[in-house]
């Protein structure tokens, strides 16, 4: 594809989350995303995150294989996830599943205090590279289990999760401050998963609600050296 073309293409999936956003808000509550979101959705190049024989899909609003079996989301999940969190542009966000690295970058469209973590180390360390190499170098990045969350760096204003566990994981309630977001998809592989929202309150319980149905990669135990 050519630079025009993906250009267009791009162009077209924005108008496609905007007409997303608005079919789904009964399920979101929010019939339009942040500009500071959909201008962080505009900017992002999303064919620098997929191999060379993807290209010609980056900007179809689905989700894309990146290898070891994992995937780079659908662009309007990521969009909608973003938008959940609410984020300032000085608020600390952790992410769980860094993947391709796509949503990490993002989300660092929308504040300079990005986090990410993934379990697999191959996927860990492309992802540095390619963000890097895109001039995202403020992200923090990690190779370890996000189910342990990153205590050094806690509390977070926000937390988002792009694997699915089947219950919520204590360590990230903890390691979220009072007042903070929550977003993450909840259930088993291949059964209803449900997109949630949580808040935490002050008495240090976070109070979740359901947005969306979604499918999600399983969020798995442990770090992984290659699987
Ligand atoms: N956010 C990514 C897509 C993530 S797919 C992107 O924008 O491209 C889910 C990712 O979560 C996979 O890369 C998977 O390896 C990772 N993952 C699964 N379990 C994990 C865990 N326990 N800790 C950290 N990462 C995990």
């Amino acid at each position: 594809m050519s630079d025009s073309e993906l250009e267009k293409a791009h162009r077209r999936l924005i108008e496609e989350i905007e007409m997303n956003a608005r079919e789904t808000e009964n399920f979101t509550g929010r019939g339009r995303f942040s500009n500071a979101v959909m201008a962080a959705m505009a900017k992002v190049p999303r064919h620098e995150f997929l191999g060379d024989n993807h290209q010609g899909v980056a900007y179809s609003n689905r989700p894309q294989s990146i290898g070891f079996g994992q995937t780079i989301s659908q662009p309007y999940i990521v969009a909608v996830m973003t938008d959940l969190l609410d984020l300032k542009p000085t608020d600390k966000v952790l992410e769980i599943g860094t993947g391709s690295g796509y949503q990490a970058a993002v989300l660092a469209e929308v504040t300079g205090h990005v986090y990410s973590m993934e379990s697999v180390r191959s996927l860990a360390a492309s992802a540095a590279k390619r963000l890097k190499r895109l001039g995202y170098d403020a992200i923090k990045l990690r190779h370890g289990d996000g189910y342990t969350g990153w205590e050094e760096e806690a509390p977070f204003d926000a937390i988002l999760v792009t694997a699915a566990p089947e219950t919520i994981p204590r360590a990230l309630c903890d390691q979220l401050k009072v007042g903070g977001r929550m977003i993450l998809p909840v259930g088993r592989q291949f059964s209803p998963q449900i997109l949630k929202r949580g808040i935490k309150l002050n008495d240090g319980r976070v109070s979740f609600r359901s947005t969306l149905p979604v499918a999600f990669v399983p969020m798995v135990k442990g770090p992984k050296e290659e699987h």
